[in-house]
């Protein structure tokens, strides 16, 4: 029998207000910083991302063949693996690529793992068009405020230069020679590292890791124009009050980075000692991947948060504030022959931008409370036919813990009135 891949799940909408809440607060802090919205196409042309995830998938282990979900063996076309290339891949054509453009994304991310199709959450910002050193600080203070509203505080900012394309090649060829020139190099490093020299910080056997310990850094290859960029960059956080750290072996695989990185860090509360970090935001200048995908030279700078670690992150420090329901309007019936009624009373409620709870099964008088109390519905309206052919219906109103605090007779002509009366009250 044919394996059957792991494949992404669906979010219940159990699960959606977290959702929400996340999406929320991001967005209003992408329009106060003045990021638009974009929103790529699912499916992109494969050639676009092969030659960068043969590079850095994996830093080198794996080949764009073994990373993209791949649509049919003759078309050109892929699942979007990644926002920053689709952005840039828009770019071209789509935007007016000479203003700077700020925009900012929330979308799927499509890969596979050997048997395993990923179906990840990406929310990224970029700003197209200005090497300013404003725009890599505002990357920094957008990051950081994305986080403080959703209520993390306790993160740390780690920044290095990776140079410009020129002393970037210099360090990696100098990391290559260093790398290869070591005997205690295992195996796979010696195979892997010729091509992406970076691996060797992937690597996990004891050797390596001592090997990469001591291997040459980014910042002694820049050039004084780069080290004077970070420099300024360095001088502008300082002033402003914004901590930092600079970790010299820091770079981003996929963007190709030039100049400017920075990863924001949260302790892990799993682990005892707090010693390690989860790395939630990613970001930096990728000025030559910007120039490779665009064939225009084009400045880019930009920043990614992994969802997946942000929502762990979440859940562990229960920073998740249940949403407050909506004032809401359970609607039931105790008898036969009502449809007309429910639907029009609905619709008049709709007519108010109240929320409904409709009951489609009868129910006994009894149960009157505990579909409304299930649903957390703020007021039920009862349908019962002796009422009804005297022009009535049943409300019972509930408190916030889903008692009841009243219950009474009313004219079918007074429903509306009475539901805007109840909802003004409850101040919802
Ligand atoms: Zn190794
Ligand atoms: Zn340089």
């Amino acid at each position: 029998m044919k394996q059957v891949p792991h494949f992404p799940q669906a979010i219940l909408p159990d699960d959606i207000d977290k959702w929400y809440f996340i999406e929320d607060k991001l967005k209003n802090i992408m329009h106060l910083y003045d990021f638009r919205e974009i929103r790529t196409a699912n499916i992109q042309p494969k050639s676009l991302y092969e030659k960068y995830f043969d590079v850095a998938g994996e830093y080198g282990r794996y080949t764009a063949n073994d990373m993209l979900i791949t649509l049919s063996d003759k078309d050109d076309l892929c699942l979007r693996p990644d926002g920053t290339i689709s952005i840039l891949n828009s770019a071209i054509s789509k935007m007016a690529v000479s203003v700077p453009q700020k925009v900012f994304y929330m979308s799927e991310m499509y890969r596979r793992e050997r048997e395993t199709y990923r179906q990840f959450y990406q929310i990224g910002a970029t700003i197209l068009g200005s090497t300013n050193i404003i725009s890599d600080v505002e990357m920094i203070h957008l990051s950081k405020r994305l986080l403080t509203s959703l209520g993390i505080t306790d993160f740390s900012i780690e920044i290095n230069s990776c140079g410009d394309a020129c002393c970037n090649k210099k360090y990696l060829n100098a990391l290559r020679d260093y790398i290869l020139s070591n005997d205690e190099l295992c195996p796979v490093c010696r195979e892997l590292c010729e091509k992406s020299p970076q691996y060797i910080f992937k690597c996990t056997t004891p050797q390596c890791h001592n090997i990469a310990k001591m291997a040459p850094i980014p910042l002694d290859y820049l050039c004084v124009q780069c080290l004077n960029n970070f420099n300024d960059i360095k001088r502008l956080l300082s002033n402003l009050g914004t901590e930092f750290q600079i970790k010299p072996s820091l770079f981003i695989p996929f963007q190709n980075n030039t100049q400017f990185v920075f990863n924001i860090s949260v302790a892990d509360n799993a682990d005892k000692d707090n010693s390690q970090k989860i790395t939630i935001i990613s970001g930096g200048r990728y000025d030559q991947l910007a120039t490779d995908v665009t064939g225009n030279t084009l400045p880019a700078v930009g920043m990614t948060l992994d969802v997946d670690r942000l929502t762990q992150t979440m859940q562990s420090k229960g920073l998740y504030s249940e949403k407050n329901k909506d004032f809401s309007v359970c609607i039931c019936t105790a008898s036969k022959n009502m449809e007309l009624l429910i639907v029009q009373i609905a619709q008049e409620i709709h007519n108010e931008n109240i929320n409904t709870v409709i009951c489609y099964d009868n129910i006994a008088v009894d149960q009157i409370n505990t579909i409304a109390q299930k649903r957390k519905c703020s007021v039920t309206l009862l349908f019962i036919e002796n009422l009804i052919r005297e022009g009535k219906v049943m409300l019972v109103t509930y408190d916030q813990n889903q008692n009841v605090i009243h219950q009474d007779k009313i004219t079918i002509s007074g429903i509306i009135e009475n539901i805007i009366r109840i909802k003004k009250s409850t101040g919802k």
